[in-house]
């Protein structure tokens, strides 16, 4: 097999160690004789993982018993919905922060279902930094506070969050969730594709305060309603079996890696080593966020000619570097360096950067 160095954006690499562990499992799950793939979601077995991975998530992330773990489906797309079919009442207001394509998604939904109220905003600067939290305009009938902590297109990230007080605070996570620590207290709802630090498409986190189950609106279909599926223990209908298992392999490879703070402590490395790497690149390299708000999940980066970036993804995908190209809205270059790529991947796309430079600069 080629080495292929996987930079996708997602869904993204995985560890090799738990594709294996599929590969081993595929026809046998735990002795039972049977694929993961076609047991009962209402099997003990697979009763087993779902509650696994609901204690796993809540321990990694230092979550407590105040809060619900949910498995659903339709992806974080589905939660730019859901969160106000729930919550965005008749004469209250979802307070948006508009950070970039992601928030602005969110928001394009939530208009469809009632009033939105722009909290804070960066579109001023192109969205290349995330809006400043400190000095957020609530509306007075704020039902939520709604942000996304890591914009996967622009490579910006929250370096840290506010405390909305009484105010529920709602995050999308998608593409930095169990990345780093936070304090998880201060959110009322938070949610994630898992096809990025967490596993494959198919399923999406949603991690709810209980007392936010009593204000959910009475008026929507039972398979948009959280109360619902945190009543039925995320088995209101046939749940992403498959995805959950996987689910549940990367959280023990992350508990097995040493928990969030050494992934967290992994992840910095591996982005300041791309960081220095383009910003000793004497403006060869440019980096495209502000350095305030640099991510240390989408590295997102640019060469001085259209022709060289060109030049660039060619030849890096001759020496097995995948994923590179920035998002067909961005243009550019993208490294995305979720949990799983590891530092060594890093180094080997630093070293052909610099032979790169060494070679057109
Ligand atoms: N939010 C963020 C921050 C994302 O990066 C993405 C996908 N890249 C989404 C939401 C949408 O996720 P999905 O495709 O799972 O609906």
């Amino acid at each position: 097999m080629n080495q292929v160095f996987n930079f996708n954006a997602g869904p993204a690499g995985l560890p090799s160690e738990v594709m294996l562990e599929v590969q081993e499992e595929i026809l046998d799950l735990q002795g039972t004789g049977l694929s993961i793939l076609e047991i009962s979601h209402r099997s003990k077995e697979y009763e087993a993982i779902n509650d696994e991975s609901q204690q796993l998530l809540k321990q990694l992330l230092q979550i407590s018993s105040e809060y619900e773990v949910l498995f659903l489906q339709g992806g974080a797309s589905t939660q730019f919905a859901m969160v106000p079919m729930n919550f965005l009442t008749a004469g209250r207001v979802g307070s948006y922060v508009h950070s970039g394509t992601w928030s602005g998604k969110a928001i394009a939904e939530a208009l469809k279902i009632g009033e939105t109220a722009i909290a804070a905003s960066s579109e001023e600067d192109q969205f290349k930094k995330m809006p400043d939290l400190q000095h957020m305009k609530l509306h007075p009938k704020t039902a939520y506070v709604h942000l996304t902590t890591n914009e996967t297109i622009a490579g910006t990230q929250f370096q840290s969050f506010t405390n909305t007080g009484e105010i529920p605070l709602i995050a999308d996570m998608s593409s930095d969730i169990l990345s780093r620590s936070f304090d998880a207290s201060n959110f009322s709802l938070i949610y994630a594709g898992a096809q990025k630090n967490l596993g494959a498409s198919g399923v999406v986190i949603v991690i709810v305060k209980r007392d936010m189950l009593n204000r959910v609106s009475a008026h929507i279909p039972d398979i948009m309603n959280y109360r619902v599926h945190a009543n039925s223990g995320s088995l209101y209908n046939t749940p992403p079996v498959f995805g959950v298992y996987l689910v549940n392999l990367m959280l023990k490879w992350i508990r097995n890696n040493g928990g969030v703070k050494a992934i967290e402590r992994r992840n910095q490395l591996k982005a300041d080593l791309l960081y220095s790497t383009i910003d000793e690149s004497g403006g060869f390299y440019m980096g495209l966020a502000d350095p305030q708000s640099r991510s240390t999940m989408n590295v997102t980066f640019g060469i001085s000619s259209d022709d060289l970036e060109k030049k660039f993804l060619q030849e890096a995908a001759q020496h097995g570097f995948v994923g590179l190209k920035g998002h067909r809205d961005a243009g550019h270059l993208r490294a995305s360096i979720y949990n799983a790529v590891t530092f060594e991947q890093c180094k080997a796309l630093t070293d052909f950067m610099a032979d790169f430079q060494k070679r057109f600069g």
